[in-house]
């Protein structure tokens, strides 16, 4: 069976045995909080579950490292919105160990691009615009440097309020554990 008719075949059941109804809540973030996290698959039940999230409690941002590389990106768009339209007070920055997006180097996904058919010629084409594609698909130093930079691009955005308070932390992807990395009440 193709992938999206074993999605929709199980979405059709869900649907009619009710099984939503243990999510259901509102739009309104319970505990006024905001997690930005990585988009590894061992962190989509365990990250939640670690931190006593549950649906309707926090807004979720994810993307490859948990990682804000940009003050006027797509993740701080989905910050400011969420700091004014739902009232987030606290924002929590969380990179993990072992993360794919370490030490990466652009080159090794270009060159997997190109076992997948991507010409050379395309890649030399964006290289030659405006575009910095090693910066871009560059990965961070470590996790910690990565999360140290983003709670400062969050705490230091000047459409964000001073009051806001953003915590920087590591989990591990195995156990849940988390580590403080820094606390946003000392800042
Ligand atoms: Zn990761």
């Amino acid at each position: 069976m193709k992938k999206l008719d074993s999605i929709l075949q199980y979405n059709y059941e869900f649907v009619k045995d009710e099984k939503y109804k243990v999510f259901e809540t509102s739009k309104h973030p319970e505990k006024k909080i905001l997690i930005l996290g990585c988009m590894d698959t061992r962190l989509i039940e365990l990250l939640p579950k670690a931190m006593n999230i549950k649906n309707g409690d926090a807004k979720i941002i994810k993307n490859a490292g948990g990682i804000i590389t940009d003050s006027f990106g797509h993740e701080m768009r989905s910050i400011i919105i969420s700091v004014y339209e739902f009232n987030i007070d606290e924002i929590y920055i969380v990179g993990h160990h072992k993360c794919g997006v370490c030490k990466l180097e652009s080159d090794y996904i270009l060159d997997k691009a190109v076992e997948r058919g991507i010409s050379k010629d395309t890649i030399n084409m964006i290289k030659a615009s405006s575009v910095d594609l090693e910066k871009w698909l560059t990965g961070f130093e470590t996790v910690e440097m990565s999360v140290a930079n983003s709670v400062n691009i969050v705490k230091n955005h000047p459409l964000l309020p001073k009051e806001l308070i953003v915590h920087g932390m590591v989990i591990c992807p195995e156990t849940g554990k988390l580590d403080v990395i820094i606390n946003g009440y000392n800042n």
